[in-house]
């Protein structure tokens, strides 16, 4: 059964995709960001390619950023550094919303008026629906055939909701 609440409103191959001009043309003022598969590999703190510079693109166009990671404290930090985020929320426990809603505070911008980008339908889609942002999905950055064990039971069912994602975004 397909479920609604895991479904992206806007989906991009990278984070890198997605440009000032789009979040402004759909009235999005702030960007909260997934950090595994999303804006470095998972298992390092490695970025992945482009997202350093696309972090300073995003500034630079006065676009906030805020990290909403399910992440332990030390990881989080470390990857905000590296990548010259200020703001960061770990253990965010989502798909609850919680954590989102006080990246939005910290921002001292209305939820629906941020989007959450991420990778997973499950935790970052949900989330995204449950507090009231924007849902941004952004396909993974690793390739599944190494992950497929690790991933199998957060992703069950992902396939086909991305399926019917792309079906209702061309009007099948
Ligand atoms: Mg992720």
């Amino acid at each position: 059964m397909l479920d609604d609440r895991y479904m992206p409103k806007y989906r991009f191959r990278s984070v890198c995709d997605i440009t000032a001009d789009f979040l402004k043309q759909k009235g999005i003022k702030g960007l909260l960001l997934d950090i595994d598969n999303t804006l470095i590999y998972d298992e390092t703190l490695t970025p992945l390619p482009g997202v350093k510079e696309w972090v300073q693109r995003m500034q630079s166009e006065d676009i906030p950023l805020v990290i909403v990671s399910n992440a332990i404290a030390p990881r989080v930090y470390i990857t905000a550094k590296r990548l010259g985020i200020k703001e960061y929320i770990y253990s965010a426990k989502k798909p609850k919303s919680d954590g989102l809603l006080r990246a939005a505070e910290k921002l001292g911008l209305p939820i629906d008026s941020l989007a959450m980008v991420g990778d997973q339908l499950k935790t970052d889609m949900l989330a995204a629906n449950t507090a009231g942002a924007t849902a941004i999905f952004t396909d993974r950055a690793r390739d599944e055939k190494i992950f497929k064990f690790y991933f199998k039971k957060a992703r069950d069912g992902e396939k086909e909701l991305l399926e019917e994602f792309e079906r209702r975004k061309n009007g099948v």
